[in-house]
Parts: structure tokens; sequence; C-alpha cells
């Protein structure tokens, strides 16, 4: 994680920590108000805190040394090299993909499922969703939806938030339509281009059980650089199967696993 990203969120933390103290010294029930919305917002931002149902975490069920290597916001002209390293070495991915992205690339999402791959959905637009209602949410996930279906994909199961970020509209559109929430373990930050050997270290740090969350696509640009992620993977792939890894996708862990 960047320096400033940890920054802002022990700012966030310290500023909230103050307000909560101060809140208990004027009353009682304004302290206990705030200590409640401070746990409900940790739940919005954090993608691993699920208090309103059960969320895949990580694949510590799957055996002792099961890890799960997962792509976010594809697919883009870069899932290509990157399917072909996966075949390469043989191993099978988690793929979310974004509806816009599955619009503009629909042969690439269909050889993604077409060679194995556990595909999920990402959203349509990658719009942050924690402040949104459910109108809005409901649009997403329905043109999301309709991409997928255009391109021929089955229907997925699996779901993970743009960002991770969520709200309880958000968890019950989901249920609503039977997905299973997908959080991640380890993030290399690869879309902010830290370098190749950055993004193998920063991979092969993953503990057993963890899922990694990598990028072949973007939320925002069309076309976006993962030259990095591609010239990484085969060594990142490599490394942990040195390490005596053995990797599974998100596809059967459905309720397994709760927050
Ligand atoms: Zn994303």
């Amino acid at each position: 994680m960047p320096f400033y990203v940890r920054l802002k969120i022990f700012m966030v933390l310290a500023l909230n920590l103050f307000a909560i103290v101060y809140l208990f010294s004027l009353v009682w029930w304004a302290g206990a108000a705030g200590l409640l919305l401070s746990i409900l917002y940790l739940e919005m931002i954090y993608p691993r805190l699920n208090f309103f149902g059960a969320a895949t975490q990580s694949v510590r069920n799957r055996g002792s040394n099961a890890v799960a290597i997962t792509f976010d916001d594809g697919p883009s002209v870069w899932t290509t090299p990157i399917l072909e390293t996966l075949k390469t070495e043989g191993v099978k991915a988690t793929f979310f993909l974004l509806g816009k992205n599955v619009e503009r690339h629909p042969d690439i999402a269909r050889r993604i499922k077409a060679e194995g791959h556990t595909v999920g959905l990402h959203g349509h637009s990658h719009t942050k969703l924690h402040l949104k209602g459910p109108q809005f949410i409901r649009r997403d996930f329905d043109q999301c939806e309709t991409a997928f279906l255009k391109a021929g994909l089955s229907h997925s199961q699996i779901v993970r938030f743009p960002h991770g970020l969520k709200n309880i509209f958000a968890v019950a559109e989901i249920r609503r339509r039977h997905y299973h929430l997908c959080a991640w373990g380890k993030g290399v930050w690869d879309s902010k281009l830290p370098g190749v050997d950055w993004i193998i270290a920063r991979s092969l740090e993953i503990q057993p059980g963890e899922i990694l969350l990598l990028h072949d696509g973007d939320g925002v640009k069309e076309n976006p650089d993962r030259s990095q992620t591609a010239e990484a993977l085969p060594k990142i792939l490599q490394g942990l199967k040195a390490r005596g890894y053995e990797f599974v996708t998100l596809a059967k862990v459905e309720s397994n696993e709760s927050a």
C-alpha cells in the first residue's frame, strides 16, 4: 500500500477517534451514535468487513497451500498476453470484468471464459458505490449483466465491487440477484505502475489462503498500460509454484466463509 494511502487512512482514523471522544465528553448517546456511524463507515470502505452478509475473503478452506490469482477492471488488450501466460503456466485465475470493457472487448471476454477461468462482475461503469442509492446501483448492475449476456457470457455467480466500496443498498442488490461477494487479501497496486520488480516482490509476499489482486484493465482509461503486470506475471506464477502453492479460482467458494 503506497505511503500516501496509509497516511490518509491514519489521518481519517485519528480524526474520527478525536471526534468520538469529543462527542462522548458532550453527551454519551452522541458518542455512541458517532461510534456506530464510524463502524458502518469502516464497513463501507474496507472490503474485508462485511456485517451484512457472507463474503469470500480467502481460500483457506480450499487447501493448506491454496492461493487465488484475481484480475480486476478488464478486459483490455493486455488481457491477451496475461491469458497466454496463464495458459503456458497451466494456471486458472478469476477475472472480475467491467461491463463497459466487456462491450469494448467481447471476444477477449469470451476467451477468458473459454479457457476455463472464472468470470465475475465488477459493475458496469466502475463508479464507487458506497455513496450511491439503490436506483443507481440497480441500473449499473443491469447494464453490466446486459453487457455480459450480449457478449455471450453465461450467468456469473460472483461480484467484486469497484475499489471494494459498498453500502447496504449495493449488498442488498447483489443478494437479490443471487451473487456472492468477493473481497481480496493482497493488493499489489500494480495499476499505479510501480515497476515490474516491485509487482513481483509484492505478489510473492502472499500467504497461504490469500487472494491476490492484480489488474488487467482500468476503471477509467480505455487503453491502460498494464505492460508491467503482464511482464511480471510469469515470474509471479513460477515463484509461487516454487513455494509449493496451488492455484484455485473463486468459482466454488460461495458461502463457505463469512466476515
Ligand atoms: Zn476495479
